[in-house]
């Protein structure tokens, strides 16, 4: 088993970006996957090949990205009913969850990316989720992702390893890690790069690209406004 290297969950979003460049500092060779999921808005997929592009380019990480993957995960967009994958209004549902809720996403999502680890001899998975900022979230819990890989290690009679660096921190001290680990070009990247908008509009704005009015939007613009206040 190669512990040298990691395969980061990477939607092209400042988390994710955040991931890729802690992987980066933390394993001498770094694989990508992104998932197809009947997202509505594809922003952030068309985002990923420039970033990665641009983060393989910084020096200290030189020759430590490898490939990239994507695989389409239908089931999601099959059940419908979530603002992320439907036309639908981003709002708070009945169960008390905002209406971006994609249940399960997360599950899918590192089950997909552990078995291609299994294929290509990689354990460690590197993903953006987090309690800070999207408690809302059931399967963003440190307690969901623990459980995951426990059931993905028994399941593949292999260790998994899930790594989220973000888990306990909230969007202010991400940008602060983004600056930690690759300086101001990093966090250049990310304001001129990365979409984490609900409703994928790359409109530049001084934190990043979005509409500037969802809750996605909002939470970002928030924390890049405490991150520079610091
Ligand atoms: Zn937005």
């Amino acid at each position: 088993m190669n512990s040298n290297t990691a395969l980061v969950l990477f939607s092209g979003g400042q988390d994710s970006t955040t991931c890729l460049a802690w992987a980066l500092g933390n394993f001498a060779h770094v694989e990508t996957i992104g998932f197809n999921y009947g997202q509505r808005h594809l922003a952030e997929m068309g985002a990923r090949p420039v970033i990665r592009a641009a983060i393989a380019g910084i020096e200290r990480w030189s020759g430590r990205l490898g490939e990239d993957h994507i695989l389409p995960i239908n089931v999601m967009s099959a059940i419908g009913g979530t603002a992320l994958t439907d036309n639908m209004k981003i709002e708070m549902g009945r169960d008390g969850l905002p209406t971006t809720f994609v249940p399960g996403r997360n599950i899918f999502f590192l089950a997909a990316a552990a078995a291609l680890g299994y294929r290509r001899g990689i354990s460690d998975l590197v993903g953006g989720m987090c309690e800070t900022d999207f408690s809302g979230y059931p399967d963003c819990r440190d307690e969901t992702i623990k459980a995951t890989a426990r059931s993905l290690s028994l399941g593949l009679a292999r260790e998994v390893r899930i790594h989220t660096p973000l888990m306990w921190i909230d969007k202010a001290a991400t940008w602060k890690m983004a600056e930690d680990l690759g300086g101001k070009a990093l966090v250049d990247l990310i304001i001129q790069e990365t979409v984490t908008c609900y409703n994928g509009v790359p409109t530049p704005r001084d934190w990043g690209k979005g509409c500037g009015e969802c809750p996605a939007c909002a939470l970002r613009a928030q924390g890049y406004a405490k991150y520079r206040a610091a």
